[in-house]
């Protein structure tokens, strides 16, 4: 195998990159490291465990109104934090960048606060049936109590968007579109652009969770015209606990509040309180000040690429896997949508996915199997789930070919 094994595409130098992450260079179960499971959490480059231990070792104090050298350093750094986020996704202000612990709770927020101020009974939120559980769940949660509906927007067998059916869903009483930029599940790269003019057009606001979006190609959210983006630190080579809801500036101001505690506020009495300005407004408590450092290295680390020649690179290898795929004998691919990213679900005949992890695992290799958090999908394509290798700038077509090699012989205990 290996061919043409391109381990530097249109300038991108993989073998370069595959050095600034200190977790690859292991053995796991006596065997070379082949991490494919990264639409669940990516590695870290070395740059962002070091922005993260020097944060603590040096710089580590609460932000905002203290009164000394350290606090004024971590502030400063939390700050500029947001502002490289806001240049990395093209917000048109760093005061629409609000800090989360990732893209479920930036869901979570813009359901409980825009979702609950503005549904009234017999409104719709329309999702897509491919959503993870947290583009769902948190707006059932919101609909139980207004009376409002949340109706899934069919997705195909290829697992593709119905774009005639979401079209014909789109009426006055839609408020709320939320769909997925990439599916974690099958891979599928949603048409976002035509989702979010559709959706403008019928009068509704759009949330794009964009967990498995970031990590593989540049977003702009101008561009895009989205009204909510959301998305998690750690799938993007940053760290666990901090993520981002994106909102544009108009849309959050009307907004209430989403938690009350210190930060959020301007003023407090027991005749009334007022609220803080944005960002602040929905930053309430003690933010996680090191995971926004952290994310901050992540996004300089991400940027010094030509984030084009990575996204042609992932999707060289995605080509690659696919092209083994159909060689190997009683293998089925879940999701085989036109436009993929990141992911590649399948079924081995006559094994269950959660054997397959197990028997890959023992040679070494990494992915992960079940429902992926996508019981609604899982359920129309009539399987309990799937096994699932999905990838970052770091893997290879080696990590490709020990993956079937090692699938092969799973094969061998499996039939
Ligand atoms: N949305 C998608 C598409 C995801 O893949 C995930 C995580 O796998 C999430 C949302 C939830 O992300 P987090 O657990 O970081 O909040």
């Amino acid at each position: 195998m290996n061919e043409a094994a391109p381990n530097i595409v249109a300038g991108f130098d993989v073998e370069r990159a595959r050095r600034d992450f200190p977790a690859l260079a292991q053995e796991v179960n006596g065997a070379p490291l082949v991490y494919l499971d990264n639409a669940a959490t990516t590695q870290k480059p070395q740059c962002v465990i070091d922005a993260l231990s020097q944060y603590y070792a040096r710089d580590n104090s609460n932000v905002h109104r203290g009164a000394h050298a350290l606090s004024d350093r971590a502030t400063v750094a939390f700050e500029d934090a947001r502002k490289k986020v806001q240049a990395f996704i093209n917000a048109k202000s760093s005061s629409e960048i609000l800090w989360t612990r990732g893209t479920t709770e930036s869901i979570n927020l813009v359901a409980s606060s825009y979702a609950r101020s503005v549904l009234t009974a017999g409104d719709k939120v329309l999702v897509s049936a491919m959503e993870h559980h947290s583009n769902i769940v948190p707006w059932q949660m919101v609909a139980q109590t207004c009376g409002a509906e949340v109706i899934a927007i069919p997705v195909s067998a290829d697992g593709e968007l119905d774009m005639q059916a979401y079209e014909n869903l789109l009426d006055e009483r839609v408020k709320i579109v939320a769909v997925g930029h990439v599916s974690n599940a099958l891979g599928t790269v949603n048409p976002v652009e035509k989702v979010i003019s559709l959706a403008h057009a019928a009068g509704a606001k759009v949330l794009i969770d964009g967990a498995q979006g970031v990590p593989h190609f540049a977003v702009d959210v101008q561009a895009l015209d989205c009204d909510f983006y959301a998305f998690s630190g750690h799938k993007m080579y940053g760290p666990t606990g901090i993520g981002v809801l994106y909102g544009k500036a108009d849309i959050l101001n009307a907004m209430p509040p989403y938690q009350g505690g210190g930060e959020m506020i301007k003023t407090v009495s027991f005749a009334g309180t007022t609220y803080n300005e944005l960002p602040y407004k929905f930053e309430a408590g003690t933010p996680n000040i090191g995971g926004a450092i952290g994310l901050a290295a992540a996004v300089d680390y991400l940027s010094g690429f030509d984030r084009s020649a990575v996204a042609a690179y992932e999707s060289d290898l995605l080509a690659y896997t696919h092209q083994r795929a159909a060689n190997f004998e009683g293998l089925q691919r879940v999701g085989c949508a036109r436009q993929i990213a990141g992911a590649f679900s399948f079924l081995l005949a006559g094994a269950h996915p959660s054997d397959i992890g197990m028997l890959l695992d023992q040679q070494g290799v990494a992915v992960r199997t079940g429902d992926h958090c996508a019981q609604p999908i899982m359920k129309q394509f009539g399987i309990p789930g799937t096994a699932r290798a999905s990838f970052a700038l770091y893997n290879t077509r080696d990590d490709v070919d020990r993956f079937f090699a090692a699938l092969e012989k799973a094969k061998t205990f499996l039939m």
